[in-house]
């Protein structure tokens, strides 16, 4: 009778997003859906987590270089606030919307309970190509779209960060603006600012040192020597080559390398610090004489002990997945294993250490980050990359021991352990009224 009364007082779904399956935030619902079963009373808690807390939609009104007036719409979404204030990127691009950024959010919410990181979960956008946009205007955007979201973030409340196509320079701009709002300079409501605006040692190469600790904290536990391992990364970018320069220190061969211009293979493992230095010169790995040319295809079928994505989401497919001949896949981005793979690559006993734990490295040196603002009070780099390998190996130990004990991948695993501490603090915080 209860039920009954509760399933018509609820409204099944948000009015205000689309009811595609294959939408990312429809991914996220099927996979707090999945971990349910396992939240023993806490389950009903588990509306707080199909559904953000706080949804702002802005107009963001510019004055173009010629005059003209251009709109572009922004967003903030902070999906939970239950542990502590909301943190998470901005992103521009064109085809940002609510939904991703409402799904990138509650990712976000996971990522920083699983890894222990005091904060709730939020994500920001504003749907715009910056490639057309003058400096001028860029920085326009920035600051009018800070003023707009102003209202609801702040370094106890919201605390944004760096995305797809933003960067040290608008996380400046971004403090400046809020700091002129409140009547005084706030370093700590954005992370990833220029280290002479309060940004931290460490942070740009944090995210590809993460993916290196996790990975080899997962090698050791699969019985895989890291020294001599042959490692096939795609993307070379900030994450990927930072955490390829890593890997080949400690010994192990990167043997392939793939990005949006080509791919580049060499058997006994081509040397990293070359290799980006072709890439800041040519744009791209594409052409790289100390390697051979590699197909689009052929990267996925290469006979290696590590696969690394470190590009775009959605990039190993059930069929890349059925070819795959790596014993470990480090998610390196965000999202780069669709759902179907990772039922192909766990019936082939190809082991996934998820996006949420192997690519935090930057989420947790932006929480240093916000903590030496805070105390005004700033470590050396040895001290952030000492404490970011703890804070890692301590989080990979406890996800893949619940991982183990349920007898569950280790994504879900890992939402096993970030939702029970969701739902436990909202639990004990309880509810007002
Ligand atoms: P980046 O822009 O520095 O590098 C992206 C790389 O991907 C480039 O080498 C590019 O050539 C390659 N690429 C683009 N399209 C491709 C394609 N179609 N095929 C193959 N390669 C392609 O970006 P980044 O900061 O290194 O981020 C990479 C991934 O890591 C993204 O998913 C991002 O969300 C995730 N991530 C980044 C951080 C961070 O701190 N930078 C933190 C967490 C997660």
């Amino acid at each position: 009778m209860a039920e009954s009364r509760l399933s018509l007082l609820t409204s099944p779904a948000l009015s205000y997003v689309s009811s595609s399956p294959a939408s990312p935030w429809a991914t996220y619902l099927a996979q707090v859906d999945r971990v349910m079963p396992y939240m023993g009373d806490l389950a009903r808690w588990a509306g707080t987590l199909r559904r953000p807390k706080r949804v702002l939609t802005v107009d963001v009104p510019i004055q173009l270089d010629s005059g003209e007036i251009a709109h572009f719409e922004g967003y903030r979404v902070q999906h939970s606030l239950s542990r502590g204030p909301g943190k998470g990127g901005v992103r521009y691009h064109p085809d940002v919307s609510l939904e991703e950024v409402m799904a990138l959010a509650a990712w976000m919410t996971i990522k920083n309970a699983a890894v222990n990181l005091p904060y709730g979960g939020a994500k920001g956008g504003i749907r715009v190509d910056p490639a057309l946009l003058s400096i001028k205007e860029l920085e326009r955007v920035t600051r009018r779209y800070t003023s707009e979201i102003g209202i609801i973030i702040g370094p106890q409340q919201d605390i944004p960060a760096p995305d797809v196509n933003t960067n040290a320079q608008i996380m400046a701009w971004m403090m400046d603006t809020y700091s002129a709002n409140v009547g005084a300079t706030t370093t700590g409501v954005v992370t990833g600012k220029p280290i002479s605006l309060g940004g931290s040692l460490g942070r740009v190469k944090a995210t590809g040192r993460g993916v290196f600790i996790t990975g080899r904290e997962a090698m050791r536990r699969l019985k895989l020597p890291l020294e001599g391992a042959r490692i096939a990364i795609q993307g070379f970018g900030n994450v990927g080559a930072n955490a390829a320069e890593l890997f080949a220190m400690a010994g192990a061969r990167i043997v392939a390398v793939q990005d949006h211009g080509g791919g580049v293979f060499r058997a006994g493992g081509l040397d990293a610090r070359a290799l980006a230095a072709h890439v800041a010169e040519h744009g791209s790995v594409a052409g790289f004489e100390g390697g051979e040319a590699l197909e689009t295809e052929e990267f996925w079928t290469l006979d290696v002990d590590v696969v690394i994505p470190a590009a775009l989401e959605g990039q190993l497919t059930e069929a890349r997945a059925e070819r795959l001949r790596a014993r470990l896949v480090l998610e390196a981005a965000n999202g780069p294993t669709v759902p179907g793979a990772d039922d192909v690559l766990a019936a082939r006993n190809i082991t996934v250490l998820p996006d949420v734990i192997c690519n935090a490295g930057g989420v947790i040196v932006s929480y240093f980050e916000w903590v030496q603002d805070f105390s005004s009070f700033f470590w050396t780099e040895e001290e952030i990359n000492m404490r970011l390998d703890r804070i890692l190996s301590g989080a990979l130990a406890h996800i893949w021991s619940t991982a183990e004990r349920h007898k569950v991948s280790l994504r879900t695993g890992a939402f096993i352990v970030a939702c029970a501490r969701i739902l436990e603090a909202r639990n004990e915080r309880g509810l007002y009224p």
